[in-house]
């Protein structure tokens, strides 16, 4: 299952409606006003260069009003010449329904199957499908604070799904089997990591089979603030590792008996 479903899953009510608030106020900003000559008029002046500064194509601050498109906003970039308007490159840019979409994110905030969600919205299976992934994607791209102070980490397995595949890479499983976490490459390995502030959890599908250094480094990257961090997680081998190069101040290996008693320091 995808990683940002079992996240949206594991909010309460109260955040899945601000969650619903925040998205609803990204992707459908106030109506344009109908003095949009006197907005573009702002723009060219660099008025809201703050609010727009650079070009979706090239990164360029150079731009100015260039009319409408769609009942949106058009900008001209004076550096590559190419125009944009304030969806470009969001995941409504290409949307056509844009009332059903809007319907679509609280379906899916409820945690709403795709049949159900689509038959709600009025739309097909296949659009529901697409819609689902435009959102777990801008989701994804969402910038996220870094992780400091006390932080635990551990690793959760799943087990590869090969649903609906008409060739399968091995034989049909018959009920569970295999040899248990962390030493069957049939498992998906899923790193989560939580401090003990209101950010979300960090949670990176790192691969099939067991944790490793290596691969805590590529999916961590950027996810902890080394200055001030105290990791606690289990006595693998593979964090001890992962702390020795770095500057974490004194990480706390737990023995894992002990860490899966106590229900304190259990981050699930
Ligand atoms: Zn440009």
């Amino acid at each position: 299952m995808d990683k940002s479903l079992e996240f949206l899953k594991s909010m309460s009510k109260e955040e899945l409606n601000t969650l619903r608030r925040t998205i609803e106020s990204i992707l459908f900003p106030e109506p344009i006003p109908v003095s949009i000559d006197h907005e573009a008029s702002d723009v060219r002046k660099g008025k809201s260069a703050q609010e727009f500064p650079h070009c979706v194509h090239c990164g360029s601050d150079a731009i100015r009003g260039h009319g409408t498109y769609n009942h949106h906003r058009r900008y001209l970039c004076v550096s590559c010449k190419k125009t944009f308007t304030d969806i470009t490159k969001t995941c409504i840019a290409h949307i056509q329904k844009r009332d059903q979409f809007r319907q679509y994110i609280v379906c899916m905030i409820h945690g709403m199957s795709l049949r159900k969600s689509a038959k709600q919205t009025g739309v097909c299976l296949k659009t529901a499908f697409d819609w689902r992934h435009k959102i777990l994607h801008a989701l994804k791209m969402t910038p996220r604070q870094q992780l400091r102070g006390v932080t635990e980490a551990d690793e959760t397995f799943f087990r590869y799904s090969e649903k609906g595949s008409r060739k399968l890479s091995r034989p049909p499983r018959k009920r569970g089997g295999g040899k248990g976490p962390g030493l069957d490459d049939d498992l998906v390995c899923v790193l989560t990591a939580k401090d003990r502030s209101s950010c979300p959890p960090v949670i990176e599908t790192v691969g099939r089979g067991p944790i490793t250094s290596k691969r805590i480094h590529e999916k961590m990257k950027g996810s902890f603030n080394h200055q001030n961090l105290l990791l606690c997680t289990d006595a693998n081998n593979s964090y001890k590792k992962y702390c020795k190069g770095l500057s974490v101040l004194k990480p706390i290996f737990l023995k894992t008996q002990y860490y899966q008693r106590s229900s304190r320091i259990s981050i699930n």
